[in-house]
């Protein structure tokens, strides 16, 4: 497989794909020694993940440079996700013990009754590009924490991060066989849906997800999927310091180029305040700059998957022909590498394509709504339901709009940010189960109940 940097379209480097037979291979290899790494001491796997997590902060800058090189992200957003995948694997180190470990929960005479964790066993994680240490450690970190081997197929689009994040795991201390990479596209994710996995954890589109919780129901084993986002974002009437409330919606719009699960990809703004936010989030959209993301002086780099550049494309013009307005942008770049201008429609409306279908892309569009109630049935007119956001200085309103949008994420004056402390989970095609929290070391175990009477 070759693989292209798609700032350039230049090849990085070829690999060789997994094959049918490598990938039996791992998988019996792993089948057979995770018995023995669930055996160790839960404090052994968390001294082994930390040495994992020191190793990727003294490794930063290579690790930056090839995922900045692999995605077409600015180096310092490559950086700032390594840092951010830090955060959460400290999460994971310092909290597992706490859901892990037996615990007593009742006792009725001489019974005592305990609930333990026992690990699924092997599973399977396959991943995305966009952030793929972020999505990759909210699953294989707390996996293999509480025992879990784990076969991971990397997105085709971010293999050599895929390969890094290997070569660091078994720096670390993780054995080979209980942690390894399958490197590939559809064919290799579609030869692990033939295998008899303990868990599929997928994060990606809803339509592969789909596909793969169809083909491995008959399993009967936990299925976790995070898949894709159209995010909401309602600025009300109240709202007075638009610039700054401008600026910051911005940056969760085109923040990696718009390719974020939760990047706000529709604005709803009321009437009151339309024409001031507008103003200024165009403003504050013609500041950001696209070129080489190894060059630190650009905001945005490139669009990961070349051919999405068309999708991006036929968005607009769908909408454009429509009735909407390019308010700035609409073009994609014509030099030999993947790129497109954070664009901004207005004049938008729920017929067009751009403000009900995922764009994954630096596109947005703005509408005008009359009150809360026109906002709430807009945010809710879509098959998605991952995070959904409201500005507003009056909490108690904003968290009612919120409570009647029907998604795992709510945001109250910030949009497009994720918390280790706080459960991923996305809603209708936005995905199934979760990550993170203390739910997400739960996601990887089985429950046990205990029933101990005394001899
Ligand atoms: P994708 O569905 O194209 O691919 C995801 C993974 O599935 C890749 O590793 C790919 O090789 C593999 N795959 C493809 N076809 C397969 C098949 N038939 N069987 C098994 N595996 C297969 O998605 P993508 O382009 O990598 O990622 C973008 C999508 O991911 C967007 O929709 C985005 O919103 C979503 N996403 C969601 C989250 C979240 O937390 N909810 C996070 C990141 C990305």
């Amino acid at each position: 497989m070759k693989l292209i940097n798609p700032a350039t379209g230049e090849t990085i480097r070829e690999v060789a794909n997994d094959t049918n037979s490598t990938i039996n291979e791992k998988f019996k290899d792993a089948k057979a020694t995770q018995p023995a790494w669930a055996a160790k001491k839960l404090e052994d796997r968390v001294q082994i993940i930390q040495k994992f997590h020191d190793l990727l902060k003294t490794n930063i800058e290579p690790l930056a440079k090839d995922l900045s090189r692999e995605v077409g992200k600015p180096l310092a957003e490559a950086r700032n996700e390594i840092n951010g995948a830090c955060y959460r694997i400290r999460f994971f180190l310092e909290n597992s013990a706490k859901w892990l470990l037996e615990q007593k929960l009742n006792h009725e005479g001489t019974t005592e009754e305990f609930l333990s964790h026992d690990p699924l066993g092997v599973i399977a994680n396959i991943s995305a590009w966009n952030y793929p240490f972020l999505v990759g450690v909210n699953v294989f970190i707390p996996a293999l924490i509480a025992g879990n081997a784990v076969l991971y197929k990397p997105s085709e689009y971010a293999t050599i991060t895929g390969l890094n994040i290997e070569k660091l795991l078994h720096e670390a201390g993780v054995p080979k066989s209980v942690f390894s990479a399958v490197v590939g596209a559809r064919e290799a994710g579609e030869a692990l849906l033939l295998l008899d996995f303990d868990g599929y954890f997928f994060t990606g589109s809803y339509q592969t997800g789909k596909h793969i919780a169809e083909r491995v129901a008959h399993k009967l084993v936990p299925v976790g999927l995070e898949l894709g986002g159209k995010d909401p974002l309602y600025v009300t009437d109240e709202i007075t310091d638009l610039q700054k409330v401008a600026a910051g919606v911005v940056e969760g719009c085109f923040y990696n180029n718009g390719q974020s699960c939760c990047a706000v990809e529709r604005v709803y703004v009321h009437t009151r305040n339309y024409d001031a936010f507008l103003k200024y989030f165009i403003e504050e959209t013609k500041k950001l700059t696209h070129g080489d993301p190894s060059e630190e002086k650009f905001s945005q780099g490139a669009i990961t998957r070349p051919v999405h550049v068309d999708f991006l494309v036929d968005q607009v013009k769908d909408a454009v022909s429509k009735g909407a307005v390019i308010a700035t942008g609409g073009n994609k770049g014509n030099s030999k590498g993947a790129f497109f201008e954070p664009t901004v429609l207005t004049n938008v409306n729920h017929t067009m394509r751009v403000m009900k279908e995922e764009t994954f892309g630096p596109v947005v569009g703005i509408q005008k709504v009359k009150d809360d109630a026109e906002a709430i049935k807009l945010m809710q007119d879509c098959e998605y339901g991952l995070t959904a956001s409201v500005y507003s200085h009056n909490i108690a309103r904003a968290k009612s709009i919120l409570s009647a949008v029907d998604a795992g994420t709510s945001y109250i004056n910030c949009c497009d940010r994720v918390s280790p402390y706080l459960p991923w989970s996305g809603r209708k095609n936005s995905g199934l189960g979760l990550t993170l929290s203390f739910m997400g070391i739960l996601a990887f175990t089985k429950p046990r109940g205990w029933h101990i009477r005394a001899p």
